[in-house]
């Protein structure tokens, strides 16, 4: 769904304004510096349209100064969101750093809707003209405290957001890539079976416009995904025939056409070193994961505690992929396949701002600093996600970290933003 990032300087009242647009009172959060967020974008409903709320946080100082640091964020906006919001404080006006934004966002390529908030009265309202000036078209008044305009402003937005989202890293457009991989005989074409029989979906091929394989489109949950490279499975080859290692390059290349694996497991029999290998290959390649244990039909008490241990001992490295139990043979629990691709393709697609990023990473390291090798203390001087797809942090250092202190931050850097579903790469660029 499409995107509208909403940017401000501090306490201009944006996340009343947040709050306000999304109709809930609940998820007020705290406008400071430095203060940590458990949540990066909402999920909005206006006028039946749905839309991601992106609150791009609260612009910290940084080495650069208030007015750097909100540049770079409305730079990150732009290039994330379908539509920006612009918050001015109604009653103050625009500032430099307003007018350093501005300047950014006048040469965006998406539209940009300027808000002037806190304006709680008629009277206010007449001394928001001066922010004409800001060259981005006519402010809008709003009072985030007590819902005047808000309307308005949600209709605006509607108008500004285009229908389909657009692709902000070009890796994709049109039904999201799904990839149904595992050992052979999981049960890989029985659910795929399962998942366009008949009654449940219209599927149709798609040849490829130039190599052999053919992915077939299925409609999951109001969706419509691309599972890639599936002629094989519905023909219903003998999986036995054909070397291994064919079949490997095969599950290989499928995960890298897709942006999201299901990596089916037997769950009625011990996992083996065939189901590690694929989700292994499925990291490796940075797509996003969901895991579904198969044959559940079959699965006893016992087999489940046992598979309980077997999970604990082997997957841990993957904890934060969902699980879902399905049968393929009955039906049982497939339909919970859709919510946990959409959940694990939003981690994937996500990107945190750089200045939350740096809050919550300040706030982390004071408390945990790096621990010392040879002698000298490791700096962390700042992050930025890099990239999405997967996600991609990249930290610069004064020294080397440890691979113990890499993972405790991807784990708390997971507790704090989520990406369920999505790998995280940590990169360190040491400079001294
Ligand atoms: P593939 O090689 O991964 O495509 O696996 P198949 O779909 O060909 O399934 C292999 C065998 O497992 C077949 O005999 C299926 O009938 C059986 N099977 C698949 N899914 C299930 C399931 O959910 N429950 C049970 N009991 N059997 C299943």
């Amino acid at each position: 769904q499409p995107v509208l990032a909403v940017v401000g300087r501090p306490n201009v009242g944006k996340s009343t304004l947040v709050n306000r647009l999304l109709g809930r009172r609940e998820a007020v959060v705290q406008d400071q510096p430095g203060v940590t967020r458990d949540r990066v974008s909402y999920d909005a409903l206006w006028n039946g349209r749905r839309f991601t709320v992106v609150d791009t946080g609260g612009w910290e100082p940084d080495a650069k100064g208030l007015q750097a640091s909100v540049a770079s964020q409305a730079e990150m906006a732009m290039r994330t969101a379908d539509a920006v919001l612009l918050v001015v404080d109604g009653k103050v006006g625009a500032t430099g750093t307003e007018e350093a934004v501005a300047r950014v966002l006048r040469r965006s390529k998406c539209p940009v809707l300027l808000v002037a908030n806190k304006v709680d009265d008629q009277r206010g309202a007449g001394d928001i003209h001066d922010l004409w000036s800001l060259g981005l078209g006519e402010p809008m008044p709003m009072s985030g405290l007590h819902g005047r305009g808000s309307g308005d402003v949600l209709d605006r937005v509607l108008e500004a957001l285009p229908e389909t989202p657009r692709d902000s890293f070009g890796a994709s457009s049109g039904p999201r890539k799904v990839a149904l991989v595992g050992k052979p005989n999981v049960g890989k074409s029985s659910l795929l079976n399962q998942l366009t029989g008949e009654d449940r979906s219209v599927v149709h091929d798609v040849a490829g416009t130039t190599v052999d394989p053919v992915d077939s489109l299925v409609e999951l949950d109001n969706q419509v995904w691309r599972f890639v490279d599936t002629a094989g499975m519905r023909k219903r080859v003998n999986t036995a025939s054909g070397t291994e290692y064919y079949a490997w390059l095969r599950t290989k290349a499928a995960i890298e056409a897709a942006e999201v694996a299901i990596v089916l497991i037997d769950g009625s029999e011990p996992i083996t070193e065939q189901d590690l290998r694929v989700i292994t290959m499925v990291v490796e390649a940075g797509r996003a994961l969901v895991i579904a244990y198969n044959k559940w039909d079959l699965v006893d008490d016992d087999r489940r505690r046992q598979l309980e241990k077997e999970i604990d001992r082997d997957l841990i490295r993957v904890r934060w992929a969902e699980r879902v139990n399905v049968s393929a043979r009955t039906g049982r629990s497939v339909a919970k396949l859709a919510p946990t691709l959409r959940t694990a393709l939003e981690s994937w697609d996500t990107r945190v701002p750089t200045g939350r990023l740096n809050g919550w990473l300040n706030e982390l390291v004071a408390a945990y600093p790096p621990p010392a090798r040879g002698g000298r203390q490791p700096k962390i001087k700042f992050a930025t996600q890099a990239q999405s797809r997967p996600p991609t942090l990249v930290l610069f250092t004064t020294g080397f970290l440890e691979a113990g202190y890499r993972r405790f931050l991807e784990r708390k850097f997971r507790e704090t933003f989520g990406f369920t579903g999505s790998p995280v790469r940590i990169s360190v660029r040491v400079r001294e």
